[in-house]
C-alpha cells in the first residue's frame, strides 16, 4: 500500500474579511504532497499562492481566516491545533522559507545568533552542540561557517536566501514550504539556488512545496505542478505532462509567457487582460473573460477539476459529458525547441557559479 501523503489539504477555503466583503483568496483547494516530493505551485500575482502557503503553515493573521477545509500534516489537522501544538511542529517537522530573507531575518542579530535562537527554542542542546549544528547546516548550503558571525546586510542576496534555507533545515524537517525564495535574485543566482535546493532535497529527503510565478523555473525541478488561477487550482499533474501538454488554456498561456532562447523567434503572446477581483469573481469559469477558446457555457457553468490523462484540469473542454468532437483545442503541444531548451537549461544549471560576493 502506498504511504499516506505527508501533507493532505482538503477543500481549503481562506478568506480576507474586508470592507468590500469577503475575499476568498483560496477557494476549495486540494493538495497532496508525498514524502520527498517536490511540488511546484504556479500562477500570476494575486491568485492566492502565498495565502495558500500561509494557511498550510498556519501562519495566517487577520484579516485572513480559514473558513473551511483541513490541512492534515502527518495525520494531524493543523487547522484545529492550538498555537502551542503548532509551535512544537514548526521548524522541527515543517519549516517555511519566505520570499525575502531580508524581511525574514533579524537585521540586528548575527546569523549564528538567529540559528541558536531557533535551536534553543526547540531543543535542550548545549551551546557547543548548537554551534556544531549551525556550522553543519551552513556548510550544507555552501556558505563558509565564518559567516555565522555575519549580519544579514553583510551577505549578498543569494547568500541570505541560502542562510534562510539553512535555518529551515536546522532540524531536517519532513516538509519545507518555500514562497518564491529566488525571486529577488538575478537569473544566474536564481538557477544556482534552485539546483542547490533540489540537491539538498534529494540528499536529505524532505518534501517541498515551492511557489513561483515563473513556470519555467520549477519545470526542471518539480515532480508535480499545480497551476492556480483566482484562488482555485485549475490544473494539476506530473510536471512533464503539464509542461508538454497543458490541458488548461491558462496553463498554456503561462507557458507562452516566457521567452525561448533557442528555436525560432516567436512573439510572446502571454495572457491578455488581468486576473479578476476576488471579491467578485466572474460567474461560470473564472478564466472565461480572458480565455482564447471560451465558448457559450463558459460564462455560466462553473467547471470542476476533470481528469485528463494523468492530470486534472478545471475546464469545460474536458468535462466528461462534452462530446470530444465539438471541443475546441487548447493549443499545440509545447514545441520541441522549448523542450530541448529545458534540457539545455538543466545543463546550464549544473554549471552555474556557486560562489557569490560578500559585501563587507
Ligand atoms: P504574488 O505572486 O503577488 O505574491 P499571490 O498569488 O501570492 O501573489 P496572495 O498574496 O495570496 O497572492 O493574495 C491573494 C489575494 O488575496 C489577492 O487578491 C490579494 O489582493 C488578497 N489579499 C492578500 N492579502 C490581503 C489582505 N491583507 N487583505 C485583503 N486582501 C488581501
Ligand atoms: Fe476557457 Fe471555457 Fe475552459 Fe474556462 S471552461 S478555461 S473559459 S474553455
Ligand atoms: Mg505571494
Amino acid at each position: 500500500m502506498p504511504a499516506a501523503p505527508v501533507l493532505e489539504v482538503r477543500d481549503l477555503r481562506v478568506e480576507y474579511v474586508t470592507t468590500r466583503g469577503a475575499i476568498a483568496a483560496v477557494d476549495g483547494v486540494d493538495l497532496d504532497v508525498h514524502e520527498g516530493e517536490f511540488v511546484g505551485l504556479v500562477g500570476e500575482s494575486a491568485c492566492g499562492k502565498s495565502t495558500l502557503l500561509f494557511a498550510i503553515a498556519q501562519l495566517l493573521s487577520p484579516p485572513a481566516t480559514v473558513r473551511a477545509g483541513s490541512v492534515v500534516f502527518r495525520g494531524r489537522d493543523l487547522v484545529t491545533m492550538t498555537d502551542r501544538q503548532l509551535r512544537s511542529l514548526r521548524w522541527r517537522d515543517y519549516s517555511v522559507v519566505m520570499q525575502s530573507a531580508m524581511n525574514a531575518l533579524n537585521p540586528v542579530m548575527s546569523i549564528g545568533a538567529q540559528f541558536e535562537d531557533v535551536l534553543a527554542a526547540h531543543t535542550q542542546m548545549s551551546g557547543r552542540q548548537m554551534s556544531e549544528r549551525s556550522v553543519e547546516v551552513l556548510r550544507l548550503v555552501g556558505i563558509d561557517p565564518i559567516h555565522l558571525r555575519s549580519y544579514p546586510h553583510q551577505l549578498s542576496g543569494g547568500m541570505r536566501q541560502r542562510a534562510m534555507i539553512a535555518m529551515a533545515l536546522l532540524f531536517t524537517p519532513d516538509l519545507v514550504i518555500m514562497d518564491e525564495p529566488t525571486s529577488a535574485l538575478d537569473v544566474v543566482a536564481q538557477r544556482s539556488l534552485m539546483v542547490q535546493i533540489k540537491d539538498l532535497q534529494r540528499r536529505l529527503g524532505f518534501a517541498v512545496v515551492f511557489v513561483t510565478h515563473d513556470m519555467s523555473l520549477v519545470s526542471h525541478f518539480s515532480d508535480r505542478l499545480l497551476v492556480m488561477y483566482a484562488g482555485q487550482v485549475v490544473e494539476a499533474g506530473p510536471t512533464r505532462t503539464v509542461f508538454d501538454r497543458p490541458a488548461h488554456p491558462y496553463s498554456r498561456g503561462l507557458l507562452d509567457a516566457f521567452p525561448s532562447v533557442r528555436g525560432p523567434r516567436v512573439p510572446l503572446t502571454g495572457i491578455p487582460g488581468a486576473p479578476p477581483d476576488l471579491a467578485r469573481p466572474p460567474a461560470g469559469c473564472r478564466f472565461h473573460p480572458r480565455c482564447p477558446v471560451a465558448f457559450d457555457d463558459c460564462s455560466h457553468v462553473a467547471p470542476e477539476l476533470y481528469q485528463v490523462g494523468e492530470a486534472q484540469a478545471r475546464c469545460l473542454l474536458h468535462a466528461p459529458d462534452r462530446p470530444a468532437a465539438t471541443a475546441p483545442t487548447v493549443g499545440d503541444e509545447k514545441d520541441e525547441a522549448v523542450e530541448d531548451e529545458a534540457v539545455e537549461h538543466e545543463a546550464v544549471e549544473h554549471e552555474a557559479v556557486e560562489g557569490e560576493e560578500v559585501r563587507r
